[in-house]
């Protein structure tokens, strides 16, 4: 795999048997925004044809315009919230997918990312495909279609026996949905009802509540699920079942703290890694504050269990999307100050405890620590809600390259010098498995260990990250 390529982060939602389908599915994907901002897209089935819109852009501005939805007609739709870091920001690539192939027309939304994908499509060009797209979601498309097999249940379960890796896939056509999540279950998916006769299949369960769906349950790892005409489903295990490793930085950073994922609510998984923290990393100080809004629920679970008040010390500007969104590092720089603004109020004066999730590069980090000096603080220790993350993540997570990775060639000393604090602190690998508790779940946290739980080919080795190149600028 090219591990320069732009990786993916996404959400899905789909609803099957419901009159006003795709304006579901636009409120669907609204409350799955933070899966990815840059572009979206819904495709909709009026049983005999399918239907699509979609842009690069924020769900609310493609489908802020009610004309949309006449251009959306029918009882069912899929949709997908998509978010790329570089180059493959472009309209083609924006989800979901919808073809026209020798047995009718097929749309597919993929979250997650293959580790086979370069293989498999340099196999299939061999054979004669023509890639419109640099999605790996496409190959799932060409494989389908020279599937021998003859039900679509069986084409779907014959092409994706050749893929590694993460998806959680929802596929529409003139008559049905199905969706499928992969055998080891990284992504979250579940199903949810609304009303008697319409299903619901949504990336986290916040995209239900929004709707007033019934959360039925979550989708099993390795588990497809049929959507009928006649209303019925059908629930099939077609792949060979593994030992699952559910990704456990949803749980950190990714999935919204009012979804349950996994069998639990985020939040409260959130709180205990704080209150875990406080027990591995005690200090003595005057206010806990948080780097909104991803270290709120931890820097909560830290102040209840060392005792230390918590306030808002940084408040946040929610009209900016994700610091992450801005491709180039200079511009990364300057989204941490568009984005927040601290309170001297409470800052002057104060040993301040900053609780954030991760440290990825160590930009926000830095910056943070400065911004909360300016205003005064004494003193500055930054406590992180996970272990470092030291390795990149190929199943769907956007994790930079090693080269990136502040952690992954630096000791908690250096960085700590380069972001500047008085102290840092990570939370250790058992805390947080600890802290997350679910009994016998297998959580990949590959990013934070390198035991990849899906093989993929050897990276090439970077030059490491040089910490103080960037020192003045
Ligand atoms: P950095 O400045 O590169 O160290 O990024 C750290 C910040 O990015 C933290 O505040 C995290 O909440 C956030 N973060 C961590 N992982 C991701 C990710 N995969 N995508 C977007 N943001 C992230």
């Amino acid at each position: 795999m090219n591990l320069h390529r732009p990786h993916e982060e996404c959400g899905v939602f789909g609803i099957y048997n419901h009159a006003e389908a795709s304006n579901l599915t636009y409120l669907g994907l609204y409350a799955l925004q933070h899966r990815g901002q840059e572009s979206c897209g819904i495709v909709s089935s009026d049983g005999t044809t399918l239907h699509a819109h979609k842009r690069m852009g924020l769900v609310a501005d493609v489908f802020g315009n009610q004309e949309v939805f006449k251009k959306l007609p029918g009882k069912s739709a899929i949709g997908h919230v998509r978010y790329s870091t570089a180059g493959a920001s472009v309209e083609k690539n924006v989800q979901p997918i919808m073809v026209d192939y020798s047995r009718g027309s097929i749309a597919v939304a993929h979250n997650g990312n293959l580790v086979n994908a370069q293989l498999l499509k340099a196999e299939l060009e061999a054979y004669g495909s023509i890639f419109q797209t640099t999605m790996d979601t496409e190959i799932i498309i060409h494989l389908l279609a020279i599937a021998r097999t003859n039900s679509l249940e069986d084409r779907i379960v014959e092409a994706l026996k050749r893929i590694q890796g993460a998806y959680c896939l929802l596929f529409l056509t003139e008559s049905r949905m199905i969706a499928v999540r992969d055998p080891n279950g990284f992504r979250p998916l579940c199903l949810g009802q609304l009303g008697d006769s319409s299903w619901v299949v949504a990336s986290e369960s916040c995209a239900l509540d929004l709707i007033e769906a019934k959360f039925v349950r979550e989708i099993e790892p390795g588990e497809m699920i049929v959507c009928n005409s006649d209303g019925s489903l059908k629930s099939m295990f077609p792949f060979k079942k593994i030992a699952p490793t559910p990704c456990i930085f949803e749980f950190v950073y990714f999935a919204r703290p009012d979804s349950y994922i996994f069998g639990k609510n985020v939040y409260l998984v959130r709180k205990e890694l704080g209150r875990q923290l406080a027990r591995e990393f005690k200090v003595e100080a005057d206010v806990v504050i948080a780097v909104p809004d991803s270290g709120v629920p931890a820097a909560m679970g830290y102040a209840e269990e060392s005792g230390i008040p918590f306030e808002l010390g940084l408040i946040r500007n929610h009209y900016v999307g994700r610091t992450f969104i801005e491709p180039a590092q200079a511009i990364r720089h300057f989204g941490v100050k568009i984005k927040l603004n601290p309170v001297r109020e409470i800052l002057e004066g104060k040993r301040v405890v900053v609780i954030d999730d991760s440290i990825v590069r160590g930009t926000t980090s830095r910056k943070i620590v400065k911004m909360v000096r300016q205003a005064g603080a004494k003193e500055v220790h930054m406590r992180i809600s996970s272990p470092p993350t030291s390795y990149p993540c190929y199943y769907g997570i956007d994790t930079p390259n090693r080269k990136e990775l502040i952690s992954s060639s630096h000791t908690i000393e250096e960085i700590c010098r380069y972001i500047t604090a008085d102290s840092l602190g990570y939370l250790s690998e058992e805390g947080l498995l600890k802290s997350v508790g679910v009994n016998k779940t297998n959580f990949c946290k590959a990013c934070f260990a390198g035991d990849y739980p899906v093989a993929f080919p050897k990276p090439v080795e970077l030059p490491q990250m040089g910490l103080f190149e960037e020192e003045h600028k």
